[in-house]
């Protein structure tokens, strides 16, 4: 296994080993998608038929409308986090605007930023306004990235995705397109019915739904620690669990 610092290297470990098969595994949000259907475009180009990639690929917009469904709602606003829509826009985000008539704030990662997001959130719920807010002005534009957008579709379709600790959403994930099968992981190896075992004691899902906090959780700082998560919200430093893990205990 090789820890790369962009996918076209894992090309460039294709190229210089035709004797291996290289996997490359393409998880993440909207903001990784470009450079991992780039990889594909490449390999494509380059008539390689020792590289795929694993897609496990996730999409926000479809993520919140679940949340949002949920009979147990609680989310009063969104903070849309500003790299997906740095890559995206948002303008993707106006039909769930309508139909839950919630503020939702375009939100940098920045420490200022992540205040000016949540500042602009109270003020649009204070007001009572149903709008979409951009804190974030100097990265995202409303359409988002255009070339980038056109790349993603070139390769992914949507489809139904599951989420650790929530579930199947539909449509909810991007996969290979069928016309670019012969670089799809799942149909090289027949590896697509292995499923993931989730941690008995891991309340993720719900935290990840705004129903608990990290603390309510029994396995925090015991059993699921930064070393050692149980769950997706341990893992990423943005995690909700980590964050709580690293300065608020
Ligand atoms: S503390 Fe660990 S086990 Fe508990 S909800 Fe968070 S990730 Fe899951």
């Amino acid at each position: 296994m090789r820890v790369v610092y962009s996918p076209l290297d894992a090309v460039a470990l294709a190229e210089k080993n035709p004797d291996k098969q290289v996997v490359f595994f393409a998880i993440g949000f909207e903001t990784t998608a470009p450079p991992n259907v780039m990889s594909v475009i490449q390999a494509q180009r380059l008539g390689l038929k020792n590289y795929s990639v694993l897609v496990s690929h996730v999409r926000v917009p479809p993520a919140m409308k679940a949340i949002l469904s949920s009979p147990h709602n609680r989310v009063q606003g969104f903070l849309l986090a500003g790299h997906v829509n740095a890559v995206m826009g948002y303008h993707e985000y106006p039909p769930l605007l309508e139909e839950f008539q919630i503020p939702m704030v375009v939100t940098g990662f920045e420490p200022l930023d992540i205040v000016q997001g949540i500042l602009t959130t109270v003020q649009l719920l204070e007001a009572g306004k149903v709008e979409i807010g951009n804190a974030y002005s100097r990265a995202v534009t409303f359409e988002g990235l255009k070339p980038a957008q056109d790349a993603i579709h070139k390769v992914f379709m949507e489809c139904d995705r599951t989420w650790r600790g929530i579930g199947e959403i539909p449509m909810s994930g991007w996969c290979l397109r069928p016309e670019f099968d012969e670089f799809n992981a799942e149909k090289r190896f027949n590896v697509g019915d292995i499923h993931t075992k989730e941690s008995s004691l891991c309340i993720a899902g719900q935290i990840l739904q705004g129903l608990k906090k990290p603390h309510d959780c029994p396995a925090f700082g015991k059993e699921c620690t930064t070393e050692n998560p149980l769950g997706a919200t341990m893992v990423s430093s943005e995690g909700a669990c980590a964050a709580y893990y690293k300065y608020g205990r």
